[in-house]
């Protein structure tokens, strides 16, 4: 007998403890200091001193990991973060992540868990669909790094049809990627990670906008083609992690076609403006792509970690994965069904949309684009403060996303970081620094979807305080 499962009684009173702790954090959240204290010695000598060579009380072990959580980590869910796409999850998103460690449905084999599959793929349709594509297929991935990686490992099924079986030893051109060197590095690590290495990374140089300079383009694949490489791929970013630039997605994809390249969106955060009339199209010529990156748990406000890869070509997943093997359930056989482990980089499987799911059944496509219509005209609202304020914008972006300075401290490269320390100091807001265009700039971005005028009222007297006291 084992006593994994706990006592009904004592269950129930976990469960009700677990639920008011996390409730009393979910409604208060804009109550903790924003930032994580960094003292490591402390953290770690707490967590030796829960050592596993005793049994702890269950509701004291409950207690230490929610307290301990709450006080060494930067709050993302606070509405005071005006970070790096860390959302506060949507209340249903919550539940469907709870629900899916209860039951674990195990996605792998379509047969095991064939409502979570078909979920899932209705909602690949469903995004696929709202992007443009005519032809949808792709599959849940664990974030952005596994979707891009997914991406590279397509686009070299595609270009290189003996790649499943040669690996790289069967090319006699080196293969390259273009993209902007504003692209997510996790472009680099998948180029890496696939055998290809960092030099098969060629960046495409960018305008003052931080978008890749599509003119650039012929003149390299001249180049490379004389100098014997075999350019496979172009990555184009909607929405870069730095700035939120939109490449010019129609140009590029006409490109991509022309020279033959695997014309892949990471649209990562950028993504969710196909869910807003008035965002979408600073999206159009996404429908043009071969495949794209979203990830759900930046803008669509789900917990970590949730991505989709989406593609036009239905045939390169099973190129790209499949495999076959005696000991995985063959129920599924003969219906017109895939397996997830033949078609992803995954093998066991969580049932990563159902938060997702859950989210889009309770608010719905509308409840979706009013959030994110929401949260781009507090963006609007702090661009406007700040300029008001004497702080200058220096990007360009029609999402949420402010890169700025005070042009008068410009020479001054202790500016900057003061402010920024400031900032963090005051523990009421979590900003960023970036540059642009070599230039640090303050980065702020909406991506909690409680964030309001107050907030922003509240980072701009911090801003301008902290201004004053360099000045001194
Ligand atoms: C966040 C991000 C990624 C990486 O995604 P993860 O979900 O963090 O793995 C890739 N591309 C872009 C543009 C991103 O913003």
């Amino acid at each position: 007998m084992t006593n994994f499962d706990l006592s009904p009684a004592k269950r129930q009173k976990l469960f009700e403890k677990a639920i008011s702790l996390l409730e009393q954090y979910y409604e208060h959240t804009a109550e903790y200091p924003i930032t994580a204290p960094l003292d490591q010695q402390q953290i770690v000598d707490m967590i030796h001193a829960h050592h596993f060579d005793r049994q702890q009380g269950e509701e004291e072990a409950l207690q230490f990991a929610i307290d301990s959580l709450k006080k060494y980590t930067v709050h993302t869910p606070h509405p005071g973060y005006f970070g790096l796409f860390n959302p506060r999850p949507t209340f249903p998103s919550i539940l469907g992540d709870l629900i899916a460690a209860v039951l674990n449905p195990q996605m792998a084999a379509w047969s095991h868990a064939p409502f979570a599959n078909e979920a899932e793929r209705y909602m690949i349709q469903q995004f696929g669909q709202k992007f443009g594509y005519l032809a949808v297929d792709g599959v849940f991935a664990s974030g952005g790094a596994e979707a891009n990686h997914t991406a590279v490992l397509c686009a070299l099924n595609a270009a290189f049809p003996t790649f499943a079986n040669e690996g790289l030893f069967g090319m006699k051109n080196k293969p390259v990627i273009y993209c902007s060197g504003e692209v997510h590095h996790s472009i680099v690590k998948a180029a890496r990670a696939v055998g290809l290495g960092l030099h098969a990374i060629i960046n495409i140089p960018t305008d003052e906008q931080q978008r890749l300079v599509p003119e650039a383009i012929e003149q390299q694949l001249q180049k490379d083609k004389e100098a014997g490489l075999r350019p496979f791929m172009l990555v184009a970013t909607a929405g870069t992690t730095g700035a939120g630039a939109i490449d010019d997605l129609p140009i590029l994809a006409d490109l991509a076609r022309q020279h033959h390249l695997w014309f892949h969106v990471d649209a990562a955060y950028g993504g969710a403006a196909i869910l807003s009339p008035k965002l979408q199209p600073f999206l159009n010529g996404i429908e043009k792509s071969d495949s794209i990156t979203f990830d759900a748990h930046k803008w669509l406000s789900v917990p970590m970690a949730g991505s989709m890869f989406i593609t036009s070509d239905p045939e390169i997943l099973s190129k790209t994965f499949r495999i076959t093997t005696a000991y995985m359930p063959r129920e599924g056989q003969g219906m017109a069904i895939v397996d997830p482990y033949t078609h992803s980089m995954q093998w066991s499987r969580r049932f990563i949309g159902l938060k997702l799911y859950l989210s889009l059944l309770f608010f719905g496509w509308k409840g979706y684009q009013e959030v994110i219509e929401y949260q781009s005209n507090i963006g609007d609202y702090l661009d406007q403060q700040l300029e008001a304020n004497g702080w200058t914008i220096k990007n360009t972006t029609p999402l949420p996303i402010s890169c700025f300075t005070d042009d008068k401290f410009r020479d001054n490269p202790e500016f900057i970081p003061y402010v920024h320390k400031a900032i963090l100091d005051n523990q009421q807001s979590w900003i960023s620094i970036y540059p642009i265009n070599g230039m640090p700039t303050l980065r702020a971005c909406i991506t909690n979807y409680q964030s309001n005028e107050k907030h922003i009222d509240q980072l701009i007297n911090q801003l301008n305080r902290a201004r004053e006291m360099f000045k001194r």
